[in-house]
């Protein structure tokens, strides 16, 4: 089962999240059927959506992170509510390139560059809150480490890996999230920083069993943690034939018309869990009519 935690304490300023993404980051990729770079990339922003997806406070509120680096995997998309439900698209689900230099999946290979990051969380407000930042590697996750210095003023450290097994599937998919409140003091952030250095990669640990609130316990051994939350985690995509209706309703009869004279049908399919949604034009004059 895979879930997300979040830990506190209080007194050294220290929030952190965890979790373990590796079924969640499997069924992205039979949905999507993505090659292992793709699965690395797409998985490493669906984690970190996850965790993000803690960070909300609202029951209806929503975190979405898009990536645009300009690379052969094209956008990635990662969306997750507060309640541990998470889905997302890949431009590219076949972008796929060798190992970097240090024998890993060369997710900055395939994302690219020169784009961006940004993150849109609805908060039930009238405008959504929105940040954006230049992307500094393509590796996702010191690109988020920039984002929440630079868009949120959060000093954070960000830790997101995939570990793809021979047959493609996933192995071992998780991250974690430590972020120094305002009030944290300048040894908390030592101690933090020598941890970080001699704690294996987070795909490891996943590997090796540790739970999310082990691994956050080991990192934090100088800390009084408390866990405060934990989500379950779904790949789940709430998209319904009446939702579909709706976007054929705003696209206007005309184009509608138009994709059936040279379709035949019209057939929508949805970006995030590639579910088909089909209209003859007996059901296309019934939406149209109402
Ligand atoms: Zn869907």
């Amino acid at each position: 089962m895979d879930y997300v935690v979040r830990a506190i304490d209080e007194k050294a300023g220290i929030l952190a999240f965890c979790g373990r993404t590796t079924n969640l980051v499997e069924k992205a990729r039979l949905i999507h059927d993505t090659l292992p770079t793709a699965s690395a990339a797409f998985g490493r922003l669906l984690t970190a959506s996850a965790l993000m997806g803690l960070m909300l406070k609202g029951e209806k509120d929503t975190v979405t992170l898009r990536v645009d680096g300009g690379g052969s995997a094209g956008i990635i998309v990662a969306h997750a509510d507060s309640k541990g439900n998470v889905k997302g698209f890949i431009g590219n689900p076949g972008a796929n390139i060798p190992l970097n230099q240090k024998g890993k999946l060369d997710v900055a290979g395939i994302v690219g560059s020169t784009g961006t990051l940004t993150v849109v969380k609805d908060l039930g407000l009238k405008e959504p809150y929105v940040g954006q930042v230049p992307l500094v590697s393509g590796e996702i996750a010191e690109d988020l480490t920039y984002y929440f210095d630079k868009s949120e003023q959060i000093p954070s450290s960000v830790a997101l890996g995939v570990l793809v097994d021979t047959d493609g599937s996933i192995k071992a998919s998780g991250g974690f999230i430590i972020q120094l409140l305002p009030r944290a003091e300048e040894k908390a952030v030592a101690s933090i920083e020598e941890q970080l250095k001699s704690t294996k990669p987070v795909t490891q640990l996943i590997e090796d069993k540790l739970s999310p609130e082990d691994i956050l316990k080991n990192l934090l051994k100088d800390f009084e943690i408390t866990f405060t939350a934990k989500h379950v985690l779904n790949y789940h995509c709430s998209c319904s034939k009446e939702k579909i209706e709706r976007i054929l309703l705003s696209l206007g009869k005309n184009e509608v018309d138009d994709i059936l004279r040279s379709q035949g049908t019209v057939e929508l399919i949805c970006n995030y869990c590639r579910k088909s949604y089909r209209f003859e034009k007996e059901d296309i004059d019934k939406i149209f009519s109402v």
